[in-house]
């Protein structure tokens, strides 16, 4: 195994936050209101429904109708002025100003009854008689009344039904609709504040103006002053960029909408968009906030290069929110917050003004940042006299703030699980790494002959690191399995570094070779076991040559992009001539490991059999071992005072 600065995969080390609330478009409907209250309410509207429906129907109830004959009578008589017939119900307005009701023969017209009656047409014609035909709403309700209510009903059920499923977060009826998380101000115990984002100074500083405009927009907006809308967070994994936006709005107090680019890569074609769009609208719905996208390269790399066909849907996600952010008019007080830690690979229409034109910097922390976010995760943790946290944070360059979470979480669990109230000092310091390589398999017992062999490749590491000027200082080796290791070498810089030159890669990449080169040497053959060793030096060599300018074949060009996703931006002769390159900077580097581990032969078999026998060396007695072999063991160096 390589010798390791920096695990990879730290992304998931993170916590998880898990009760973040789900929103759909009904999401700000009071979030179900409970079963009881929705029953009562559905029932209700049925109660109204019916009783309204039995006090049309029965309205003549109130008054005995008349009789035909009767009716007949008083026509004769004189003493109705009116008529008023409807369908088969009949109006009689009477001479003294009284009104009764009575019901014709459904089978004859009104005069013709009458007559049977003995009325005669002059009678009759003394009475004024006006039809309605019933088109009227008593009619078309009555009528449709019993067809419409169960209808109506079952549309009730169903509508109470989606209401209980979207409760319980199945989402079952929103399609296409925004899938973005909502944090809201009002919910104290998930503000997340800038007092818990440790370090980030800078970042801090600059976010700062974005959280005044959000709290009192009318003072930016009222001078004239444009806020930029976009904001574009960049830093290594585990940086604590979410956690910084979080911040952003918890400082200022506005709901935070945020969706992870990768989710926007749906099966369907146009549900990116169509997400997008909803987005942006619950958004300025509830302005002043905050849209964050997460992990937009997964969406806004560098367009039209055609990888695999199938990013139709990404181009229309991306466009879309380029569209979104162009439509925000100059009052709009939304802002929206992105996060990548591949700036590189981004589209540039998304970093045009007016776009995510504002960049932030998140870098790994150095030392004193390291030891206040190991501060911050110390707050709430019971610690033992001995434990020195500062001494954690000089054994953890490279560690980002989601690996020295981790790190005290590891801590902790250490602590638990051997029952003891307080943590450690000795249980951070084993926390550092099985945070870098992985639990340790103390079940995953070596062979003889295999224990002998890792012994060697490790060793191969260990001393070629040793023996080289510009490599890192040996820390620890061990041949107990780690993760997917079958042993490690830890190496550590004494100080941060922020910068690497040639040389520091061209010895890290002999120092990687000397496993490989020491199996080679002492059993004449190869294993399986220096794979990853092989795979990191084949990444920095290609680096060197392609991104940083190192070789002096190709001179100081970066070559963007990668002729295996098609979007390279070299001609294939140019990709023969790095590929020249990097095989010669490999094999240069193997000819000095080889050299090293010849002209150190018996300090690799020492180094080897103690491995062997007590399984992991720390870096006094690897050190002890270099020097009895004749090695000087490497030196922190003075402090470089010339500027
Ligand atoms: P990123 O988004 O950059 O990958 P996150 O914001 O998700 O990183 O960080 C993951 C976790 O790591 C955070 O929830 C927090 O616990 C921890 N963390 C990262 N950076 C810091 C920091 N500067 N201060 C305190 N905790 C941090
Ligand atoms: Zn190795
Ligand atoms: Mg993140």
């Amino acid at each position: 195994m390589a010798p390791k600065k920096k695990p990879a995969g730290s992304e998931k080390s993170g916590p998880k936050k898990t009760d973040k609330k789900q929103v759909g478009k009904g999401g700000f409907l009071p979030g179900g209101g409970g079963f009881m209250a929705n029953l009562i309410s559905t029932v209700l509207i049925l109660i109204i429904l019916t009783s309204g429906y039995s006090l049309i129907t029965n309205q003549g109830d109130k008054e005995e109708p008349v009789s035909l004959s009767q009716v007949a009578a008083d026509v004769r008589a004189g003493v109705i002025s009116s008529i008023h017939i409807e369908g088969n119900g009949l109006v009689l307005a009477y001479a003294d100003g009284t009104e009764r009701e009575a019901m014709k023969d459904p089978e004859a017209s009104l005069p013709e009854t009458l007559a049977a009656y003995g009325v005669t047409p002059e009678q009759l014609t003394a009475v004024n008689v006006t039809v309605e035909s019933e088109s009227g709403f008593k009619y078309w309700f009555l009528s449709l009344a019993p067809i419409l209510l169960p209808i109506l009903f079952l549309g009730v059920l169903f509508w109470f039904l989606t209401r209980q499923v979207r409760g319980s977060g199945m989402q079952a009826f929103s399609f296409g609709q925004s899938k973005a998380r909502m944090i809201d101000p009002a919910d104290t115990s998930q503000r997340v504040l800038f007092s818990d984002v440790a370090g980030a100074k800078e970042a801090k500083e600059e976010l700062l103006e974005i959280v005044d405009f959000l709290k009192n927009p009318k003072k930016f907006l009222d001078i004239g002053a444009r806020i930029p809308k976009g904001i574009l967070l960049m830093g290594a994994p585990g940086t604590g960029k979410t956690l910084l936006a979080r911040a952003v709005a918890g400082e200022a107090g506005v709901p935070f909408f945020s969706i992870s680019g990768s989710e926007f890569v749906e099966m369907f074609v146009g549900v990116g968009a169509s997400r997008v769009r909803d987005l942006f609208l619950l958004a300025k719905k509830t302005s002043p906030s905050i849209i964050f996208i997460d992990e937009i390269d997964a969406v806004g790399r560098v367009r039209g290069t055609g990888v695999g066909g199938g990013n139709d849907e990404r181009e229309q996600t991306l466009n879309q929110i380029l569209v979104e952010m162009d439509g925000f008019d100059p009052t709009e007080k939304v802002i929206v917050m992105a996060a990548t830690n591949r700036p590189d690979v981004l589209d540039p229409a998304l970093l045009r003004p007016g776009r995510f034109d504002r960049r932030v910097t998140i870098d790994l922390p150095d030392r004193k940042d390291r030891l206040e976010i190991l501060t911050v995760h110390a707050r709430k943790k019971p610690f033992g006299p001995d434990v020195n946290l500062e001494v954690i944070a000089e054994r953890t360059p490279g560690f980002s703030g989601a690996e020295l979470y981790s790190l005290m979480n590891e801590g902790a669990i250490l602590a638990a699980r051997e029952n003891r109230k307080e943590i450690t000092q000795y249980d951070l310091v084993r926390s550092i790494e099985k945070v870098m390589l992985g639990p340790e398999r103390k079940s995953h017992l070596l062979g003889k002959k295999e224990k002998r062999l890792t012994a060697y490749h490790e060793a191969g590491h260990a001393l070629v690191g040793s023996v080289l000027e510009h490599s890192d200082p040996i820390h620890k080796i061990s041949i107990i399995s780690r993760g997917r290791a079958a042993g490690y070498t830890l190496k550590l810089p004494f100080d941060d570094k922020r910068m690497h030159s040639r040389k520091t890669f061209l010895d890290d990449i002999a120092t990687t070779l000397g496993g490989y080169v020491a199996e080679e040497m002492i059993y004449g053959d190869l294993t399986t076991g220096p794979s990853n060793d092989l795979a990191v030096i084949a990444a920095l060599a290609r680096d060197m040559v392609s991104r940083y300018g190192m070789s002096d074949v190709l001179g100081p060009v970066a070559y963007a992009g990668d002729r295996a996703y098609g979007d390279a931006t070299y001609s294939q002769d140019i990709a023969a001539k790095i590929d020249a390159e990097v095989a010669r900077i490999i094999d240069e580097g193997k000819t000095r490991a080889r050299q090293v581990l010849e002209e150190n032969r018996k300090a690799l078999d020492a180094i080897a059999d103690r491995l062997t026998e007590v399984e992991t060396l720390e870096r006094e007695e690897f050190e002890t071992i270099l020097i009895a072999n004749g090695i000087t063991p490497k030196k922190k160096e003075e402090e470089d005072v010339s500027i």
